[in-house]
Parts: structure tokens; sequence; C-alpha cells
């Protein structure tokens, strides 16, 4: 889309739900530590954008479809990725936990055996739980979003989830009754994303923006708002 002046509205893509960094306030607006610094960056490199909040899966198909034009979603910079996508410099790094009901008595891989483990599609979270459940002899079931895949832990349908470790402190906090195992997989690096090859300018205005408010202050500011209580 283009504004009266001619000027690009750059569509950005992102997950529905994914506290601290994309989550709906109580007004319905789309904040957290990914909007505000997409906001922040805008302003600093005066863009336009609008923000399609589709869904993880649905956020990366979109951006390689030519639906949007870049992706900031948490989203883990990794060497598979790099081939259909360019990313920005990192903003932030993220380890997979494994989560578990509250009362429940699972602590390890091990005890996942004969089981079913709830995942999100197209995640890390998903990637590292079906690399590994031949070895451990478990199931899985897919989930678009975070919110789903948390439910089927608490209604008992899946023992376990995979999800990022921050994500899931950020939930626990905020009164789910879901607890992490001290099982924590590799740290991923978070990047806003492009389609490979695509928006070169966009991924430029990203890097100098982020650069800028990192500089400036702003961006530890807005990590602080949603981390620090
Ligand atoms: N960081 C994870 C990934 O990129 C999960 C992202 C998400 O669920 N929004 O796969």
């Amino acid at each position: 889309t283009d504004t009266k002046d001619g000027s690009k509205v750059y569509t950005i893509a992102t997950d529905t739900t994914f506290a601290p960094f994309e989550f709906q306030n109580a007004d319905g607006d789309y904040v957290g530590i990914d909007m505000d610094i997409l906001e922040a960056v805008a302003k600093d490199q005066g863009f336009e954008y609008e923000v399609n909040a589709v869904g993880f899966d649905a956020a990366l198909l979109a951006v390689e479809v030519g639906q949007a034009d870049g992706v900031i979603a948490g989203m883990s910079i990794t060497e598979e990725r790099k081939n259909k996508f360019d990313f920005s410099d990192s903003y932030y790094s993220a380890d997979v936990c494994m989560a578990v009901a509250e009362d429940s008595d699972i602590t390890k891989y091990e005890d996942l055996k004969g089981k079913n483990v709830a995942i999100k599609t197209g995640t890390n979270g998903a990637d590292f739980a079906n690399s590994i459940k031949d070895e451990y002899g478990f199931t899985t079931t897919e989930f678009a979003d975070s919110s789903n895949m948390y439910q089927d832990v608490q209604v008992g349908n899946s023992v376990a989830c995979f999800e990022d470790y921050p994500v899931m402190a950020y939930a626990v906090q905020q009164g789910l009754n879901i607890k992490i195992t001290d099982y924590r997989e590799a740290g991923s690096d978070y990047g806003f994303a492009v389609s490979k090859g695509e928006n070169a300018e966009l991924l430029k205005m990203f890097n100098e923006g982020l650069a800028n408010i990192k500089a400036n202050g702003k961006f530890d500011e807005i990590v602080d708002k949603y981390t620090k209580k």
C-alpha cells in the first residue's frame, strides 16, 4: 500500500500472541518488545507501516509469498531460515525450555516416553521436539499459537510443551499454571526478517534504526518496560 504522498506503507507480519514480544493490550492494540522496537525504529527512520498479526507460521509464509514486507515475531535467526529470509542484526536471545503442568512430576525428556507433547507449528521448539521424539518415544500435537499449546498442557491432553524461555517465564509470571523444567536447549537470536533478496531498503532502515535506538537508550527502555517488574 501507499500513502497519499506516494510513500510506501510497509506491511509487517507478526504472531497473534507471543508476550512479552507481541500481544494485545486492554484497548486491543498490539504492544510488546517487538511492537515497540518496530515503532521506535520506524520513527527513527521515518517509514510508515501497518502490522498484520496472523500467527507465527502464517507470518513467515506471508513474507515468503510477498503478502507482507517483513516479519518481527520473536523469530529466531537460523541457518535453515537464511535460505528463505534475510535477517537484521539480532536484538534478543532466547533458549527453548520444556514446560509441564504445575502438578506434573515430569522433569526430564526420559519422562516423556509414551506421552504426548504440544508443539507450535514452524517454531524452533517444534523442530527440537521433533528431533528427539523418536529417541524418547513421545508423540506430538501441533498448534498454530502459543495459547492453545499451553492450554493443551493445562487440560492434560499433552504432558509438556516446548517454548522460548522468556515467553514461558512471562506467562508463568502472569499467573499461568504451568511450570518450567530445568531442561533448556541452546539459545537462538531473534531478528527482523524480509524475504531473501527483497526489501533490502527496509532491512537497512531496520538495522540503522536498531543501532540508533540502542545508542540512545530507547531500546533498553523498551526491554525494561516489559521484563522488569
Ligand atoms: N523463536 C521461535 C522461532 O523462531 C518461536 C517464535 C514464535 O513462536 N513467535 O521458532
